[in-house]
């Protein structure tokens, strides 16, 4: 699903943010970026969703050769990837049912399939109740379960998530969780930036750890399906 080789970004500024990483994650695995602040993994993210490019080396995702895609072609190829930020990034004038229909309106889908689609995926998030609602009423946890179902409605088969637990509590932060692993469990593929360290001790996923943009460590844990 994700390839990098020897991958190098070199910020404008001259500022090195990644120094030849290289890694490979599988269809259908889920992993964990870690490191501290400054270490690059905001910048991988940014090169496996288009939104850098890297200065060498390659970057392979779904089979793409993202080297040789030309900037027209980004949007369409962004599709097949799912962001879920920090943040959340929604849209507080619109609601939550239309926050999730925006990548649909974006892509041109008809009316009724996005009907369809957008209720399927607040519903795998169980906001389904909620799609009325703007989601400035709706609490911290709910926001970024509304950030997923918007990152997952056009069923991407990779999912990258950037802090997405950063500004949630332990609990509500094992529910987002929770919720990757169901979504790991139906084949998409996830890579999750967190430097929630004790979160990641209690997940037993592969975990990728950087320093200073080199990929300095790749701990494989025994998978969660072997052991449940
Ligand atoms: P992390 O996500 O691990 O905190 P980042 O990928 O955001 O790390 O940053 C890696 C390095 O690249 C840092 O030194 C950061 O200051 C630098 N950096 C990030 N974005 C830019 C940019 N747009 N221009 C210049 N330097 C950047
Ligand atoms: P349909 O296939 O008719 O669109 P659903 O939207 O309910 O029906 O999804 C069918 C199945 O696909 C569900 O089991 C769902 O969990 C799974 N699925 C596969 N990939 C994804 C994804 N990226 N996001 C959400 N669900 C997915």
């Amino acid at each position: 699903m994700i390839e990098f080789a020897q991958v190098c970004k070199r910020y404008p500024n001259g500022q090195e943010a990644l120094k030849q990483v290289s890694f490979e994650l599988a269809d259908g695995e889920m992993a964990f970026l870690t490191g501290h602040s400054g270490a690059g993994k905001s910048t991988l993210l940014k090169l496996i969703c288009l939104m850098e490019r890297a200065t060498s080396g390659q970057v392979i995702i779904n089979g793409r050769n993202f080297n040789r895609i030309s900037r027209r072609k980004i949007p369409t190829v962004r599709r097949d990837i799912g962001m879920i930020f920090q943040d959340h990034r929604l849209l507080f004038d619109r609601s939550v049912f239309d926050n999730v229909a925006l990548p649909l309106l974006i892509a041109g889908y008809p009316h009724r399939e996005i009907g369809r689609r957008v209720r399927a995926a607040l519903d795998k998030v169980g906001l389904l109740s909620k799609e009325k609602h703007s989601p400035i009423i709706l609490s911290g946890g709910e926001q970024q379960r509304v950030g997923i179902a918007r990152a997952v409605v056009n069923k991407p088969p990779l999912l990258l998530a950037d802090e997405p637990t950063g500004n949630l509590d332990p609990d509500l932060s094992a529910e987002i969780m929770h919720l990757f692993e169901q979504f790991n469990q139906v084949g998409v593929s996830l890579l999750i930036a967190s430097h929630d360290l004790s979160l990641i001790a209690r997940m037993h996923y592969r975990t990728l750890v950087m320093k200073e943009g080199q990929l300095v460590q790749d701990q494989e844990v025994a998978n969660h399906s072997e052991v449940s």
